[in-house]
C-alpha cells in the first residue's frame, strides 16, 4: 500500500478505533490502547506502541499513518516572545507564538494556513488561504508550545488564544474537536475559561457557538463600529453587517453568561474620531463588554498608523465614563514579525 493512500490514524475517533480492531478480528479494548498511544503519550511512531504484538503494528502500520506537526523554526523576541513555523504533514506552513509573562506563558494558536479573509491591516490576509487545520494539527501545536514552555519558562502553559494565521470560525468544526481535546481531562486538560477564541465576527457562526454552550471565551475584533468604515477595513464585514453582529453577541451573552471583548485597533486619521467613539459607545451597549484597545503593529504599508497618544486616550476616557471596561494593550513580539496581525510565515532560524 502506498502511504499517500493511507488515512491518518489520527483523525479517527475511539469509537471508530474499536470498530477497525473488532472488524480486524481483535478485541475492542486495542483501541483504547491505540488512543492512549496517541493522545495521552503523544507518540509518532507505531513501533514506540510496546504493548501491542508485532503483527497488530503491523497491521496498524499497513492501514495508516500517523500525521503530526513538526517544529520547524523558531525566532526569540527581545521581549521573551518566541515565534515558531509550525510544518505540517504536507509540508505546509503556520505559526504559533508563546507569549510568556511575569507568571503566565500564552500560547497563540492558528486555525487556518493563509487566512479566508481579507482585512486590510493583517499580514495573514497577504498569504493565500490554502487550507483549514485538521483538529490534531491545532491540538498539536497545543501540546508543542506547552512542551517549549516547560522547556524555556519552566511552567505549563497557562493560556491559548485563537489569534495566530485564519479566521477560527470558519473552521469551527475542527476548532471544536481541538477544544473539546485541549480541554477533556484525558487530553490536554485545560480549563475553557484560559481559552480565547478571536473571531473577525461571523455572526452566524457566534449564534452556533452559543447553542453550542461553549465554555471558551469570545473575542470580537471590531476596530469600527461604523459599518460603512468597517467595510472598508475587513471588506467581509459586507456580509456580517454590525446589526447582525450585535444581536448574535447579545444572543451569545444570553446563552452562555459570558462577555464578550472588543479588540480595537485606533488608526491615525482612520478611526480615531469622536464620532467614532461614539459609535463604539454606541455599540456597546447591545451587550456586556470589555475593550481592548490594541496597538497596531506595522505590516510595512503606508496607509495604517498608530493614532496619537491622545486620541487613544480619549477613547479610554469616553468608555471609562459610561463604565465600560478597558484596557490598552502592548504589543509583543514586534521586532520578529510575531505580533496580532504580523503572522505570514518569515519565521527566521536562530
Ligand atoms: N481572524 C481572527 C483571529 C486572528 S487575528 C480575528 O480576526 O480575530 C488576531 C487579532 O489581531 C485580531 O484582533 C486582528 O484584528 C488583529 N490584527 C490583525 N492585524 C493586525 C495588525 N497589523 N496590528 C495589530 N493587530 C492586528
Amino acid at each position: 500500500m502506498k502511504t499517500e493512500k493511507k488515512k491518518d490514524i489520527r483523525s479517527l475517533s475511539l469509537e471508530d478505533l474499536r470498530s477497525f480492531f473488532t472488524e480486524n478480528q481483535d478485541q475492542a479494548f486495542r483501541g483504547n490502547q491505540v488512543y492512549q498511544w496517541l493522545w495521552q503519550k503523544g507518540i509518532f511512531n507505531f513501533e514506540d506502541m510496546t504493548n501491542l504484538s508485532k503483527s497488530t503494528r503491523a497491521l496498524l502500520k499497513d492501514h495508516f499513518v500517523i500525521n503530526h506537526i513538526d517544529i520547524d523554526k523558531q525566532q526569540k523576541s527581545n521581549d521573551g516572545t518566541i515565534k515558531y513555523g509550525v510544518k505540517l504533514y504536507d509540508n505546509l506552513v503556520v505559526e504559533s507564538v508563546l507569549i510568556p509573562t511575569a507568571t503566565r506563558t500564552t500560547a497563540c494558536v492558528s486555525s487556518q494556513v493563509g487566512c479566508s479573509l481579507d482585512c486590510k491591516f493583517c499580514a495573514t490576509a497577504t498569504i493565500k488561504r490554502m487550507r483549514n487545520l485538521n483538529a490534531d494539527e491545532i491540538y498539536d501545536q497545543v501540546v508543542a508550545m506547552d512542551q517549549q514552555s516547560r522547556l524555556y519558562f519552566d511552567r505549563p502553559l497557562s493560556n491559548i488564544v485563537f489569534m495566530g494565521m485564519g479566521e477560527p470560525l470558519i473552521n469551527y468544526k475542527n476548532l471544536k474537536v481541538a477544544i473539546d481535546k485541549i480541554t477533556q481531562p484525558e487530553g490536554f486538560g485545560m480549563s475553557p475559561s484560559r481559552i480565547t477564541v478571536s473571531t473577525s465576527g461571523i455572526s452566524k457562526m457566534i449564534i452556533k457557538m452559543a447553542d453550542d454552550q461553549v465554555r471558551f471565551e469570545l473575542a470580537v475584533s471590531l476596530h469600527s463600529a461604523r459599518q460603512e468604515l468597517r467595510s472598508q477595513l475587513m471588506p467581509f464585514a459586507e456580509k456580517f453587517p454590525l446589526k447582525d453582529l450585535a444581536d448574535s453577541i447579545r444572543y451569545w451573552h444570553e446563552k452562555t453568561a459570558k462577555i464578550v471583548t472588543y479588540e480595537y485597533i485606533v488608526w491615525k486619521g482612520i478611526n480615531d474620531d469622536d464620532q467614532d467613539i461614539r459609535a463604539l459607545i454606541d455599540f456597546c451597549k447591545f451587550a456586556p463588554c470589555k475593550v481592548n484597545l490594541i496597538e497596531y503593529n506595522s505590516i510595512g504599508d503606508d496607509q495604517f498608523f498608530q493614532a496619537d497618544k491622545d486620541r487613544i486616550k480619549a477613547y479610554q476616557t469616553a468608555l471609562e465614563a459610561q463604565k465600560i471596561p478597558v484596557t490598552v494593550r502592548r504589543s509583543r513580539g514586534k521586532d520578529i514579525d510575531a505580533a496580532c496581525g504580523q503572522l505570514a510565515n518569515k519565521t527566521e532560524s536562530l
